[in-house]
């Protein structure tokens, strides 16, 4: 399964940001999910809960942001967003399009836990 290659490196970049940091463990996990990524939401959902459990991370919670896929229009410069799959200008119906946005598969952002403070 491709998502759980994906989520499992993502879990390590997660540890290494939580051991960099001094910290003993992220509470949230926030990704970006773009619709030509490939990848699907309630895989990724469920490869987390699998791999976080089994690597003693199942505190974190992944909050998944499902990005919009925009395309920018070679001929009048518009940036509109692509419903349906039809990759067209919505301002001058151009199929000249180029997609600026939607296939990525990101981490955004880690909220540590706040390690307790050793005198
Ligand atoms: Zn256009």
């Amino acid at each position: 399964m491709h998502e759980l290659s994906l989520v499992k490196s993502l879990l390590s970049q997660v540890r290494s940001i939580v051991v960099d940091n001094k910290s003993e463990s992220a509470e949230e996990v926030v990704v970006e999910i773009g619709p030509l990524s490939g990848v699907e939401v309630e895989l990724v959902r469920s490869a987390f809960n699998q791999l976080s459990s089994e690597l003693n991370q199942s505190g974190t919670t992944l909050t998944i942001h499902e990005v919009p896929l925009v395309v920018r229009c070679l001929d009048c410069g518009c940036e509109s967003e692509v419903r349906g799959f039809v990759f067209r200008c919505q301002h001058c119906s151009s199929g000249r399009v180029q997609v600026i946005r939607g296939d990525e598969f990101r981490l955004v952002s880690v909220t540590l836990t706040e390690s307790p403070v050793n005198a």
